[in-house]
């Protein structure tokens, strides 16, 4: 049905669509299907397939007369360490009047290993709402509360009058934990919010015994000082609540809402036996660099970036166990690739040098992405702007662009220049709460000061959002995300067509892309690095 759909679709397009003078649509797709190939095995990160991705891509670069722009040649070592959850000898249980009641894993609560887990801890149990402390508008909720030695109940989401950028961005991983720590917690436990869960309970536990990772190395350590993190099935949380003369109903009702959350102690202590295993991975980020023509503006870089790496092999879903990541993100990767050859073959002069970069670990936490923007194989004040390209979803047929990032930096308005030229509107990102701004490649630049944006396919009609929405139930880590989808060519020719013009205007333009004044990310653009 969707296929037939899609197929009509294309057919209107072939007349409606932009005129793409430099993409022909069918180099991005082929490139897909050899990433999305089942040889790659999804690419997992320090996978042999994730490697011979990586080696397709050299070798393409090389053809190309790409520089390579690495630490070793195209490659950039990173270095990463896995934790792994056994369950079997683990344990979490609640303790209420000295009664100690045994958790079931999996069905009421799972450990997180995204943070450090202690082997044993026993810790009184604080309710803090949101658990967010936003000092630019004068909330806290942790004010008032004694969390000293104890465990920090979090119920996720945030009030409705805080910004989304600012709620997406002290719930990242890293300022979520500072505020705890800072407050005196030691661990948290975290109940995901029913009205805004992506997944499951059930798909969200599918994943507990999967090996998280990080980067290896004291400077990415983002959780010092955690001894128990725990994420709480919400059917389950009235277990928490009890005597507290509250119930989990009232609380989700209010959050549903983004009302202010009532915060108190509550009546119960957690218990945890936690034991892990960790392994070192190894992986590589690409690097390639076409040099400027201008004698000065040539030492500053556009970065262009898209994670290679997906999630390999997992669970079978309709008797397919690999998880191939075409949309998700051959799609980016093979962007690139198309971007290099015609700036290559381009006789438009490009003042500034362009480096491409294919990170890997995206799927784990950003990690690919955060080791290269700490410590990049170009003089780190030598980038000037990111085009992050991550899963853009040409699938509809391309009349708007969603742009996260857009009221960020004047790289909003020459996008909107770009795609006007080309018969397209921009909009801002229209679902906040889903924090995609902080969520993909380009929040590490922004983290180190560059002015950053991803642009994806947006839509414009009703059976458009619902193709998207379909494609998000049903496909988004799925293997079903693979060669075997409907795509619109003419989409991705047009998307190319616009990251093309807008890295041209980025790499020409004299004047280096700037944060807008009121924008919050603006303060990373300050010293430090
Ligand atoms: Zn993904």
């Amino acid at each position: 049905m969707l296929r037939t759909l899609l197929g009509l679709s294309l057919t209107v397009m072939a007349c409606a669509a932009p005129a793409a003078a430099n993409f022909d649509g069918q180099s991005w797709w082929s490139n897909v299907k050899i990433f999305a190939d089942d040889k790659f095995e999804g690419r997992e990160t320090g996978s042999t397939g994730e490697r011979q991705a990586q080696a397709y891509i050299v070798r393409q670069l090389k053809a190309l007369g790409v520089e390579p722009a690495g630490s070793d040649g195209y490659y950039q070592r990173v270095k990463l360490r896995t934790t792994e959850i056994q369950e079997a000898s683990s344990s979490l249980a609640l303790i209420r009047d000295g009664q100690s009641q045994p958790l079931d894993l999996g069905e009421q609560a799972y450990f997180s290993t995204r943070y450090t887990l202690a082997p044993k801890v026993e810790a009184p149990l604080v309710f803090v709402g949101y658990g967010l402390n936003i000092p630019e508008q004068g909330y806290d909720d942790l004010a008032g509360l004694d969390l000293d030695g104890k465990i920090a109940v979090v119920f996720t989401g945030s009030p409705a009058d805080i910004p989304s950028a600012l709620s997406a961005h002290y719930q990242s991983r890293a300022e979520r934990w500072k505020v705890l720590k800072a407050a005196g917690a030691i661990g948290m436990i975290s109940i995901p919010n029913p009205a805004s869960m992506e997944m499951s309970w059930s798909r969200m536990a599918l994943n507990r015994d999967l090996p998280s990772m990080d980067l290896v190395g004291a400077e990415f350590d983002e959780t010092a000082g955690s001894r128990l993190v725990v994420i709480f099935n919400p059917a389950y949380a009235d277990l928490l609540f009890e005597g507290t003369g509250h119930t989990f109903a009232e609380i989700a009702a209010l959050g549903k809402e983004r009302k202010a959350l009532p915060r108190f102690p509550l009546g119960v202590s957690i218990s945890a036996v936690a034991h892990t295993s960790s392994r070192a991975v190894n992986s590589t980020n690409v690097v390639g660099r076409i040099p400027g023509r201008d004698p000065k503006l040539k030492r500053e870089y556009v970065v262009l970036s898209a994670h290679i790496d997906h999630v390999g092999v997992g669970a079978p879903i309709n008797g397919d166990r690999i998880y191939n990541g075409a949309m998700d993100n051959g799609s980016g990767s093979a962007l690139l690739l198309d971007v290099a050859r015609s700036l290559k073959h381009s006789r438009e002069p490009v003042k500034r040098s362009v480096l491409f970069v294919w990170v890997t670990a995206e799927e784990k936490g950003l990690l690919g992405s955060k080791y290269f923007a700490a410590h990049p194989t170009v003089a780190p004040k030598s980038m000037i702007a990111d085009i992050n390209t991550d899963m853009f979803l040409p699938i509809i047929p391309l009349k708007a662009l969603t742009v996260y990032g857009l009221a960020e930096s004047d790289l909003g308005d020459r996008i909107a220049r770009v795609a006007a030229d080309q018969g397209l509107r921009v909009q801002p990102d229209p679902a906040p709460l889903h924090n995609v701004f902080i969520r993909s490649d380009q929040y590490n630049f922004i983290r180190h000061g560059i002015p950053s944006v991803m642009i994806d396919v947006a839509p414009t009609d009703a059976a458009d959002e619902q193709t998207l929405k379909d494609w998000r139930a049903n496909r988004y880590h799925a293997p079903s995300d693979d060669a075997n989808q409907p795509v619109d060519i003419a989409t991705a020719a047009a998307y190319e067509e616009v990251i093309r013009a807008l890295t041209l205007n980025v790499a020409n333009d004299p004047a280096r892309p700037a944060w807008k004044q009121d924008s919050f990310f603006r303060r990373y653009a300050g010293g430090g690095s």
